[in-house]
């Protein structure tokens, strides 16, 4: 199969692998333990930790091991929200999140917290928008960086200063999954509180991520246990999953240069591909990341095309990997019709993705366009 779904999850690099099966063989001591084995464990995290640290420009006491965003995200908005409440009660957001920031959004609504759901501005999200919804009232302000869906890339930096200066005691948490690794961040110079990051989006395995919480910001735990990850994500920490995800970030930040200037030829090869098909539109505009392409194929359904080119051995996304053959409403927030997002897939690159395979893919899906009979 050739893979353009890295935006759902990618394939687990054979060095994180490795130091996976390293630690479950030869290092599997409890980290909190006090013999030789938990220390070596010990130092294996501290040294992990670092690396994630050293991604985001943070310390590595700012960072603590989740099991994946969701759960990071879960810590953050519920925590932010739980300490915030005395002050006020105003959550700002946008549309746009992935279903793990919008459904603990829904929930912080159920409890009845007032949600201000910022709207898009020709398909963009500006600063100002989310910054003129703050108040004497407002707690916390969640912003994805980057859309999963179709690559828009949000101000972050710009939201979380103005947010500051207007209100400081607002804390701003972002939705780092789809930047993490492949867009460069320095934390120590942003005014950022929390962010959310993932393994399984830069090549490590599934169920690891990380939290990261400004040196100073409190946020209550969200679950009670020991005193692991300073309390805030209690329960013996996985020391395989932590490892990997270090060495897979730690590769992929050596590398981010050189992936950037991949796909940003993999996308520029694509849209001059297409450019001429009238039955083709970009759903991805200039102000979006280079690994992420939506476009829609007029009157072929997502799922329809996304089986044709299943059958030709591609995998491609049809939307959101979460929200699976429901339709996320993302799409038609940013301004483009119902029918677009219905037409929509989604094709996203990793470093194994090469020109030649995307031409094929390419081929493939104007052949879906002339053979599948359209509605
Ligand atoms: N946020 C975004 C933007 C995502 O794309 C995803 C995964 O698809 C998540 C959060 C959730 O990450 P995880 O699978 O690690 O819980």
């Amino acid at each position: 199969m050739y893979y353009f779904d890295n935006a759902a999850t990618t394939k687990v690099l054979k060095e994180a692998a490795d130091e996976a099966r390293d630690c479950m063989l030869n290092l599997y001591g409890n980290p909190s333990s006090l013999h030789k084995l938990g220390l070596e464990a010990e130092n294996k995290m501290t040294a992990s930790r670092k690396t994630i640290a050293n991604v985001f420009g943070c310390k590595e006491k700012e960072i603590i091991f989740t099991s994946g965003a969701t759960e990071s995200t879960n810590i953050a908005l519920f925590g932010a929200a739980n300490k915030g409440k005395r002050k006020g009660n105003k959550i700002i957001t946008t549309e746009i999140e992935h279903a793990s920031v919008k459904h603990c959004i829904d929930e912080l609504e159920n409890m009845g917290f007032c949600i201000v759901r910022v709207k898009s501005k020709d398909g963009r999200y500006y600063a100002d928008d989310i910054i003129d919804a703050v108040d004497e009232n407002t707690i916390l302000v969640s912003v994805m960086h980057v859309n999963n869906e179709n690559g828009l890339i949000l101000p972050v930096e710009k939201i979380a200063t103005g947010v500051k200066n207007k209100n400081n005691n607002v804390i701003v948490h972002v939705d780092g999954v789809q930047s993490f690794c492949k867009l460069p961040i320095d934390l120590s110079k942003s005014k950022i509180d929390l962010m959310s990051v993932s393994g399984h989006k830069i090549n490590a395995p599934k169920g690891i991520g990380a939290l990261y919480i400004r040196e100073g910001v409190k946020i209550p735990p969200h679950s009670f246990g020991g005193d692991h990850e300073h309390g805030i994500r209690p329960g013996t920490e996985s020391l395989p999953l932590i490892a990997a995800f270090a060495a897979a970030a730690k590769i992929n930040m050596t590398n981010i240069q050189k992936s950037i200037n991949h796909y940003k030829n993999l996308k520029s090869h694509i849209l001059s591909r297409i450019k001429d098909n009238d039955e083709i539109k970009l759903n991805s505009k200039e102000n979006s990341v280079p690994y992420i392409v939506n476009i829609s194929i007029e009157g072929i359904g997502s799922e329809i095309m996304l089986h044709f080119l299943e059958s030709k051995e591609f995998c491609v996304s049809s939307g959101s990997a979460c929200s699976k053959s429901k339709k996320s409403g993302v799409l038609p927030h940013m301004g483009y019709s119902r029918e677009r997002e219905l037409t929509a897939i989604r094709i996203s690159f990793s470093m194994e993705n090469s020109k030649e395979q995307l031409d094929m893919l390419i081929d493939a899906i104007l052949q879906g366009q002339k053979n599948i009979m359209k509605k």
